[in-house]
């Protein structure tokens, strides 16, 4: 962790989220989905919002994913913290239906576009691993 990262109001993990928060250890993006009906559910929930099953599980995906809209932060919420920061919601590659909302980081706030493909990176703290998403960088090597 950067000390000028963000502050962070940390999730608490239950038997239920501990998947997703936690899969960032093995650099995992793990999304909750249903193995009778394989719908993608996010936020994690204890039964299946298509079929009402209860047979969820935690499968690491891509972690490859679109900007589907942002903001830029230039509020300083907290005393010190870093002036300017993207805020975004992403669509996951295997699911665009399921969104993250999240921080775009490694690149300038006025280089963020929708439609941008990025990939998720994790910031620890504590005990989570906070799902960020930077720009993908095998789009950028493809130019
Ligand atoms: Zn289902």
């Amino acid at each position: 962790m950067s000390p000028d990262a963000p502050f962070r109001v940390l999730p608490k993990l239950t038997s239920r989220n501990e998947a997703f928060w936690t899969g960032g250890r093995a650099g995992e993006l793990r999304i909750q989905r249903c193995t009778d009906c394989a719908t993608w559910v996010h936020p994690p929930q204890p039964i299946c919002p298509s079929c009402t099953g209860k047979n969820l599980e935690t499968p690491a995906v891509s972690g490859r994913a679109t900007v589907a809209t942002f903001t830029v932060n230039h509020q300083e919420w907290i005393p010190g913290s870093k002036d300017r920061y993207v805020i975004a919601i992403v669509e996951l590659e295997e699911e665009p239906s399921v969104r993250l909302t999240t921080n775009v980081v490694d690149c300038a706030p006025e280089d963020v576009r929708i439609g941008m493909p990025v990939r998720a990176v994790f910031e620890e703290r504590e005990d989570v691993w906070i799902p960020l998403f930077a720009p993908d960088p095998e789009v950028a090597k493809r130019g």
